[in-house]
């Protein structure tokens, strides 16, 4: 079931967009020469549409920098006053909430341990209520698209219709090369579910590291998603929370020129019908592809007649090992990822052995 919720597009409130959405600016407001020198660079590039600073820092441990508090919003309101760029900040319950729209902040985003929890989200939502405020919604720290979905849904019931959702990864169970998972199937879900929400993504806390960001960045736009939120500091190094994953607004500038930007249609004809072309192409195959998967059916099917007969088990383990041996070297050789060939026959061969055994258990 998908839900069409009445959701604005980005340019409802962001008129001055010119596609994609990015957010950037640091992770946690320091100073406010540090907010202040960070957002005067980042507004030179007119790439960045939405300047962001955490002012209430959600972290993992006590006794870490937990961010400067309220004194923050007003550096924010010096950031827009200054450079005219609309500001954001996380908010993580109904004073911060109240706090942020007081200070007339632009944008405010839920952040993903917030997301995780229905009692926090219906109290922000209780205070946006009534407001034309603008709601980003992080994935929750697991990858539950319910959970996502259900932060969102409170959001919009708030009343609110400026609501973006932001892939920011899934904390891991062990150890991988990203500091958060980035899964794109269950941001495809989202989409798939809610078709008028907006989603980009926040590269930093998907990499945890600099080198990280450009191949994730690309690889949102490749996804098709809207935008991009990335940190972005003065210096770095010194940053007081995330500094292996910010970038200078110059290192910024020169990610966003390598970057390929893709959009999900385009207005050119030429392209679109050889798409088309291609397409039905596909179409055809798949076909070809279901009737041959017909064929090995009734293959399987007189197998297993002939097993039952004969008294012999549906799975002869030998046989298994070979097949599978076998489809990955003939996939090799065709160039397919062996990954992908191995996953197919799983597949079917489980679904093999699943229809010789109800052949074999009939009256
Ligand atoms: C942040 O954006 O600085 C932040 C804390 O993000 P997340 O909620 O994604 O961890
Ligand atoms: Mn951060």
């Amino acid at each position: 079931m998908t839900l069409k919720l009445d959701i604005n597009p980005i340019k409802t409130w962001l008129p001055k967009l010119d596609n994609p959405l990015l957010i950037a600016g640091p992770c946690s407001l320091e100073t406010e020469k540090q907010v202040l020198d960070t957002a005067r660079l980042l507004a030179k590039d007119k790439r960045v549409f939405v300047y962001r600073g955490g002012v209430w820092k959600p972290r993992t441990r006590p006794g870490m920098f937990e961010g400067v508090g309220s004194i923050g919003l007003k550096w924010l309101q010096m950031v827009k006053e200054e450079t005219g760029l609309p500001v954001g900040t996380e908010v993580a319950n109904a004073q911060h909430t109240e706090e942020a729209l007081k200070a007339g902040l632009d944008v405010l985003w839920i952040g993903a341990r917030s997301t995780a929890s229905p009692f926090v989200v219906q109290e922000i939502a209780d205070v946006v209520k009534g407001t034309n405020a603008v709601v980003m919604v992080k994935n929750p720290v697991n990858p539950d698209v319910q959970l996502w979905m259900g932060a969102i849904e409170r959001i919009h019931q708030a009343g609110i219709r400026n609501i973006v959702a932001i892939h920011r990864g899934f904390t891991p169970f062990v150890e991988t090369k990203y500091r958060n998972y980035p899964n794109w199937k269950t941001v495809i879900e989202l989409k798939r579910l809610m078709p008028n929400l907006p989603i980009i993504c926040d590269p930093s806390h998907i990499a945890g590291k600099r080198e990280y960001l450009f191949e994730i960045s690309q690889k949102a736009f490749d996804m098709g998603m809207d935008g991009l939120m990335i940190e972005s500091h003065i210096d770095p190094t010194c940053a007081l929370s995330d500094a292996a994953q910010q970038l200078t607004p110059a290192d910024l500038g020169k990610l966003l020129d390598k970057l390929v930007i893709r959009y999900e249609t385009t207005n050119n004809p030429a392209f679109e019908n050889q798409l088309d072309v291609l397409r039905n192409r596909i179409d055809d195959l798949d076909t070809e592809l279901l009737e041959i998967l017909s064929t090995r059916v009734n293959t399987i099917k007189k197998i297993g007649q002939y097993k039952k007969e004969n008294n012999v088990t549906a799975l002869q383990i030998n046989r298994w090992t070979q097949l599978m041996e076998n489809r990955v070297n003939i996939g090799k050789k065709l160039e397919l990822n062996e990954a992908f060939v191995k996953s197919i026959f799983q597949l079917i061969h489980e679904d093999s052995v699943r229809m010789q055994t109800e052949i074999m258990d009939e009256e």
